[in-house]
């Protein structure tokens, strides 16, 4: 049980991010201009050129008075991310940044674009402290949550890029957002939540995203599913399941010990059943690993009568791993037995590869 705790324990104290606008609900936000001294529609004001324009830069709101923007700026608006690095691939289409917070602390977001739809993929933890070993963040540790802000400020600079016609040839509208960067989202659940709110509120409260286009992934921490489920919110959920049985599964996702297979899938039925919302199984595939012919009939036994959909992601070794991508034709075969289940999947195309897209990978990098 130890390391259990070890898992939910805040990591050392650290100096505070300062906060943001998106740290702050509506009417917090609203309290605080009038605590400053300012109208409350200031507030509003504030919140379009952020959630609306994607503008971070007080200096440049003429409709706000230039003696109140250092005010503004101080309050609202203080910087967050600072961009280190951007690295791209496919003509431009996926860009992965790497971003520095206030503190010298590195996280990276990657902004995928399709034919019908842009993600991005967003970081809500610096590190991870879940320790899965095919994992390159995992490896490292967890180093601090994020605030609302600095995972906020990732999709607000994402939805920039998009609308600045800098993601591919041409402007494009930023529509998805996926947590499945580096961290549990549901190991810090408050901040995670205040940017989902951030994301799916309407403007000019926030960027108007469907919550149908949001995804949260979780290994599988039923109790942050169970409240999830009662935000009220129709998010899609991901469990990151990569295997069916909990022997294997004890290794892969050591926080399996905690919450097996079958309490973690028993959590996201409940999900699915009160949102309406099927949810999704996250599958690494890995070389002789989790990849052989039984485990797929396991999973297709577990999944057959369940709201889910499989994506199997071929793994994207970290440098040095003894891990790597299970190969083609078991892939295949996985596949064919999941479908004679009736259990839809896709394999997921492996943006990014070429510049290290699996999460954590750059950061990484950036620090040897
Ligand atoms: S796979 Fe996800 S949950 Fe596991 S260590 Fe990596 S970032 Fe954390």
């Amino acid at each position: 049980m130890s390391e259990i705790k070890l898992v939910f324990e805040e990591p050392k104290q650290r100096k505070k991010a300062p906060q943001h606008l998106a740290d702050l609900t509506p009417e917090e936000r609203r309290a605080k201009a009038i605590e400053l001294g300012l109208p409350a529609f200031r507030a509003n004001q504030i919140a379009t050129h952020y959630f609306t324009h994607f503008s971070d830069d007080p200096e440049t709101w003429t409709d706000i008075p230039a003696t109140m923007r250092p005010l503004v700026a101080e309050h609202f608006m203080p910087k967050l991310i600072t961009l280190v690095k951007s690295v791209d691939c496919d003509n431009g289409k996926t860009r992965k940044d790497l971003w520095k917070l206030h503190d010298g602390v590195m996280v990276e977001s990657v902004i995928m674009r399709y034919k019908d739809r842009t993600t991005v993929c967003i970081s809500s933890q610096a590190g991870c402290g879940m320790n899965c070993p095919f994992c390159a963040t995992g490896q490292a540790g967890l180093t601090r949550n994020l605030t609302a802000g600095e995972i906020t400020a990732q999709i607000v600079a994402a939805a920039k890029a998009c609308n600045d016609g800098e993601i591919g040839e041409d402007p494009t509208r930023l529509s998805n957002v996926v947590f499945m960067g580096m961290g549990e989202p549901l190991a810090n659940y408050n901040p995670v939540i205040r940017t989902v709110r951030n994301i799916i509120s309407p403007n000019p409260d926030g960027l108007g995203i469907g919550a149908r286009s949001v995804t949260v992934s979780t290994v599988g921490l039923v109790p942050g599913i169970e409240k999830l489920m009662k935000e009220d919110i129709q998010v899609t959920l991901a469990i990151s399941l990569h295997t069916p049985d909990d022997e294997l599964r004890d290794t892969l996702v050591p926080i399996n010990s905690r919450w097996k297979v079958k309490e973690v899938l028993m959590a996201a039925d409940a999900y699915s059943d009160n949102t309406g919302r099927r949810y999704s199984v996250e599958y690494a595939m890995i070389r002789d690993i989790n990849d052989q012919a039984w485990r797929a009939d396991l999973l297709g036994r577990l999944l057959k009568n369940r709201d889910a959909h499989v994506n199997l992601i071929p793994l994207n070794p970290t440098p040095g791993s003894k891990w790597t991508a299970s190969r083609k034709k078991d892939e295949m075969e996985f596949v064919k037995i999941l479908e004679d289940y009736g259990v839809t999947v896709t394999v997921r195309d492996t943006r990014g590869r070429e510049i290290d897209g699996a999460c954590g990978q750059l950061a990484a990098a950036e620090k040897v």
